[in-house]
């Protein structure tokens, strides 16, 4: 039996990681569930999954439905949870401390938070080649690279599917509410994600963290905009060839690569390549979609870059969705952010946590 742990549970990919689960019951145990805090949804999981352990961040007794409880002052117990693998699921640098932790101790760990691999890129550079990518496009690559050890490559392409202001002309922005920023055409996601993918942000990070998941330079990391999202992630080898990734959007895909190591049977729509008829590929858009061009500087930039990129992001994104800015002003924020400050590298998670804090503290209201 596999011995599985998740974090994020609750969330979109963390759901989705159970579906998984569900279906390989007799091959996988499951030995901790972890949300951030107590909720109808997680007490349902518990309930069915029975793990040994729950991670609850907020929550302060010992006990959840017959689960051991680790809260967030506890958290450093992860590393006594009998896992052979680690499934971070959390949105949002909250997501950070537990791929540190993990990743310190020599964990095995497959996760879809990005954010931790952009933050910790400079810190944890080295483990972070350790990770078993669940973001789709880097699954994709992943999938690729492994399969094809050893050959010389070229560089990697990374698949926006454009969001759903692709069609849209650049004036219109202005005036985006809330609901179309969430209205995904291809992939179902928590919020965050879901507008980060509607400004391209969200491929920003993923240049980044491809850079540190796969160690490439930033020039050879390329984003092609394929709005039928059927082609994940391509890499080019040095004789010319590409190898492409390709199926229906679904995350259970990558989850259970990364769970398995391998190609387990899951009921997926199948791919019609003739009814589909064709592909497309288009160039980014920088001018309409600022932020991705923004977020490849600052991983171009390195040092607390990425840090800076990610925290601002994450509070303009709040602002958004509780009506404080515009759409377009998600951008100018960041920017103002990333071009105001000035703080030391920092070093280890502590530093990392100061800078963070710092972020927040100077731009937050
Ligand atoms: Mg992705």
């Amino acid at each position: 039996m596999l011995k599985l742990s998740v974090l994020g549970s609750t969330g979109s990919v963390g759901s989705q990681t159970l579906d998984v689960l569900r279906m390989y019951k007799y091959k996988v145990s499951t030995k901790l569930l972890g949300a951030s805090k107590p909720s109808e949804k997680l007490k349902d999981q518990v309930l069915e999954f029975k793990p040994e352990y729950v991670y609850i961040e907020k929550f302060d007794g010992r006990e959840f439905y017959g689960s051991k409880v680790i809260n967030g002052d506890s958290i450093e117990k992860l590393l006594e949870v009998e896992s052979d693998l680690f499934i971070n699921a959390v949105s949002g640098i909250s997501g950070i401390k537990s791929t540190y932790l993990l990743l310190k101790a020599g964990k095995k760990l497959a996760t879809a938070n990005k954010e931790s691999i952009v933050c910790l890129g400079e810190i944890l550079k080295d483990e972070l080649k350790r990770v078993v990518p669940i973001d789709s496009e880097h699954s994709a690559i992943y999938q690729i690279i492994s399969s094809e050890k050893g050959n010389p490559i070229n560089r990697i392409v990374l698949t926006a599917s454009g969001g759903p202001f692709l069609y849209w002309k650049k004036e219109e922005l202005e005036d985006v509410s809330v609901d179309e920023a969430l209205n995904h055409p291809k992939w179902s996601m928590g919020k965050k994600i879901t507008v980060d993918s509607a400004t391209l942000l969200n491929k920003g990070l993923e240049v980044i963290e491809a850079h540190y998941l796969f160690g490439f330079e930033y020039d050879k990391i390329d984003v092609v905009v394929h709005p039928e999202s059927i082609i994940h992630g391509m890499v080019e080898f040095a004789d010319g060839t590409f190898i492409a990734n390709m199926s229906h959007p679904d995350m259970r895909i990558p989850i259970s690569y990364a769970i398995f190591g391998g190609r387990e049977k899951l009921e997926i729509k199948p791919l019609n390549l003739v009814e589909l008829g064709s592909l497309s590929f288009y160039r980014p858009d920088f001018e309409k979609f600022p932020l991705l061009k923004l977020a490849i500087e600052c991983g171009k930039r390195g040092s607390i870059y990425p840090v800076v990129l990610t925290v601002a992001d994450e509070i303009a994104v709040d602002k958004f969705l509780s009506g404080n800015i515009k759409f377009t002003q998600i951008h100018s924020f960041i920017e103002d952010v990333v071009s105001s400050v000035n703080f030391p590298e920092p070093k280890d998670l502590l530093d990392l946590f100061q800078l963070i804090e710092e972020i927040y503290h100077k731009f937050r209201h």
